[in-house]
């Protein structure tokens, strides 16, 4: 087995005989794929995989010899980290920075725990609306809350993508990143 320590954490995308995005794995489990050519490297990721026997560059996207037919997920799964990621990190009231999960309609009241009743908020006003809904409040949802749809949800979850996957993943033009505050 190549030693893999420099990359451990780092992840590769892996897409059926189609091209067809399937998942993420590890980087170790890319490069098992492709050392028993169950996969082929398509794009390379960072470095050199260093084993007695060869030299392999990191995979950051391999793509399976054979295909594989995969029955989909159609639900992302209501979590913290995906609410978060669905909603940017900003609080669905005020846009301040999130901290918290609200439920537009209170759970307190029969509100469900799903995509379409759940926000990130901020803890101020979270606190603030208690047990109330929005339209009790005279308050605004800044987008209607719904359930992340599309190939790139399905593969990545709340996952942040690599850049070099962006081709096979239809993926929207990253953001811009945020100028590095003054000291
Ligand atoms: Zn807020």
């Amino acid at each position: 087995m190549p030693d893999i320590r420099p990359t451990v954490g780092s992840s590769a995308l892996v897409l059926n005989a189609t091209y067809e995005p399937l998942c993420v794995v590890s980087v170790r489990r890319a490069t098992i794929l492709v050392l028993t050519a169950k996969a082929e490297c398509v794009s390379d990721g960072d470095g050199i995989l260093h084993s007695a026997y060869q030299n392999l560059p990191v995979p950051s996207v391999v793509r399976l010899t054979r295909y594989v037919k995969v029955p989909y997920r159609t639900h992302v799964g209501l979590s913290r980290r995906a609410i978060f990621a669905r909603d940017g990190g900003r609080c669905a009231y005020c846009r301040g920075s999130a901290e918290t999960i609200d439920h537009v309609f209170p759970r307190s009241r029969g509100g469900l725990h799903a995509w379409e009743n759940v926000v990130a908020a901020c803890a101020k006003c979270n606190h603030s609306k208690g047990d109330k809904t929005p339209a009790e409040l005279g308050w605004r949802l800044h987008s209607i809350p719904q359930a992340p749809r599309g190939v790139a949800w399905r593969v990545l979850g709340h996952r942040t993508p690599d850049p070099r996957w962006a081709d096979w993943l239809d993926l929207p033009a990253a953001p811009a990143e945020p100028a590095a505050e003054a000291a």
